[in-house]
C-alpha cells in the first residue's frame, strides 16, 4: 500500500481515480490547488503525488519545482492534457518522475504509479553516501561535490547515477536505462541517454573527453567504474 496524494481541481476526475486507486490497495487524499499540495506535502508526505498541470493559481509545474526546490524528492507524476508535447518535456526538466496525458487509462496510470514508486522504493536509496573517484555524492541528500566544490547534478541526472551505482563494474545497456531511469517510451530514442551520458561526464569526469569512471562498452552500453 502507497500513499497517494491527487493535486486536482476536475472533482469528478480526481474522485474517479482516488476509487480506482482505493480498489488496488492504496490510501488516496485529493487536494484541488497547488497551495494545498505544498501544505499537505509537508504536514502528512504522501510516497506519490499525480499532479495535474492545469490549476487555479499555481500551475502543477510551479508546484513540481516548488518541490524540488525545497528539496522534497517525492515521486511526481504530472497529468497533462493532449498536445501539450512541450509542457511534458518542461514538467521532467522541473523534476517530474514521468507525465501521462488526458484523457489516459486507468490500467496505464495503475502500471504507471507501480513503476514510479518501484524506482523509488526505499531499497533504491542504499547508495547513500558515495564516492566516485574525487566526487562524493550523497544520494539521499542529492547533492554532489568535487575538489572544486559542490557540482550540480539534476534529477534526472542523479537518478542516472544512482542507477550506475547500483549496478557499478556492470555493462549497463540503453534500454535498461529508457526503462529503469526514464520509464516507458517519454523518450523513445536511445540519443537521449547519450546526450545525457555526455552531459554528466562533463560534470563528474576530471577529463571528459577521457571519461575514467563512466566508460563507454561499445555494442553493449556503459560501464561505471568507481
Ligand atoms: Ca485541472
Amino acid at each position: 500500500m502507497s500513499r497517494i496524494l491527487i493535486v486536482e481541481d476536475e472533482k469528478k476526475m480526481a474522485e474517479g481515480i482516488r476509487d480506482n486507486l482505493e480498489f488496488e490497495g492504496h490510501s488516496v487524499r485529493i487536494v484541488d490547488t497547488g497551495e494545498k499540495c505544498l501544505d499537505a506535502v509537508q504536514s502528512d508526505p504522501p510516497d506519490l503525488i499525480l499532479l495535474d498541470v492545469m490549476l487555479p493559481k499555481m500551475s502543477g509545474f510551479d508546484v513540481c519545482k516548488t518541490l524540488r526546490q525545497k528539496k522534497i524528492r517525492t515521486p511526481v507524476i504530472m497529468l497533462t492534457a493532449r498536445g501539450q508535447e512541450i509542457d511534458k518535456v518542461l514538467g521532467l526538466e522541473l523534476g517530474a518522475d514521468d507525465y501521462i496525458t488526458k484523457p489516459f487509462s486507468l490500467r496505464e496510470l495503475i502500471s504507471r504509479i507501480k513503476a514510479v514508486l518501484r524506482r523509488s522504493s526505499p531499497d533504491r536509496e542504499a547508495p547513500g553516501l558515495c564516492k566516485i573517484g574525487l566526487l562524493e555524492v550523497d544520494f539521499g541528500r542529492y547533492t554532489a561535490t568535487d575538489a572544486k566544490g559542490p557540482v550540480d547534478l539534476s534529477h534526472k541526472e542523479f537518478e542516472l547515477l544512482r542507477y550506475f551505482m547500483e549496478h557499478a563494474g556492470q555493462i549497463v545497456n540503453r534500454d535498461q536505462l529508457l526503462d529503469r531511469v526514464w520509464g516507458y517510451d517519454i523518450y523513445p530514442n536511445s540519443r537521449t541517454v547519450d546526450n545525457f551520458i555526455v552531459r554528466l561526464r562533463k560534470k563528474i569526469e576530471p577529463n571528459p573527453s577521457q571519461p575514467r569512471h563512466l566508460l563507454t562498452v561499445h555494442g553493449f552500453g556503459y560501464k561505471l567504474v568507481l
